[in-house]
């Protein structure tokens, strides 16, 4: 390789970074389009379906009536719902039964919203709330007590 070639070479490398910072500082000058998440957060779109909870009605009764329609609908099967009868002594639903046991694998999930579909009484319904994300399998299945709402009449 001549002189000159190499006198092309160190013009060509010493070319690069300034190009660089070039494209950089354009960039630097245009709208942001990203978001300091957590901090910000995007609006969802106002159909979005995601993490599930059980109602209550205003007087704190559970919406919920253990009557197992959600699970009959689900196609990924991933809801567990096991009923327990109201009694005048622990009266949790203003129907004969209540879900004493309810729960959703959200590994299995599939977000159709079928299961709210199905529901009678407007007790389980899909949330804008996206973050699911967890470490171990064990988490990610709900209980009723992580879905519940809170009790309106409790402070
Ligand atoms: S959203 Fe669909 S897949 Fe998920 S629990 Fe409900 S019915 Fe099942
Ligand atoms: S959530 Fe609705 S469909 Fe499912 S068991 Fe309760 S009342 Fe029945």
């Amino acid at each position: 390789m001549g002189l000159w070639d190499n006198i092309k070479t160190l013009g060509q490398e010493a070319k690069a970074p300034l190009t660089g910072l070039g494209i950089t500082q354009g960039y630097s000058n245009k709208e942001r389009v990203t978001i300091e998440y957590p901090d910000v957060r995007r609006p969802m779109p106002r159909r979005a379906r995601w993490r599930h909870v059980l109602n209550r009605y205003e007087n704190g009764m559970e919406k919920c009536i253990g009557c197992s329609l959600c699970a009959g609908s689900c196609p990924a099967n991933a809801i567990l719902v096991v009923a327990a009868e109201n009694t005048d002594e622990n009266r949790r639903s203003p129907g004969e039964r209540f879900a004493a046991q309810y729960e959703i694998n959200m590994l299995r999930c599939i977000f159709c919203g079928y299961c709210e579909e199905a529901c009678p009484t407007q007790a389980i319904q899909l949330k804008d709330i996206c973050e699911l994300a967890d470490d171990n399998r064990k988490d990610l299945i709900y209980t009723k007590e992580m879905m519940i709402v809170p009790d309106p009449t409790k402070p």
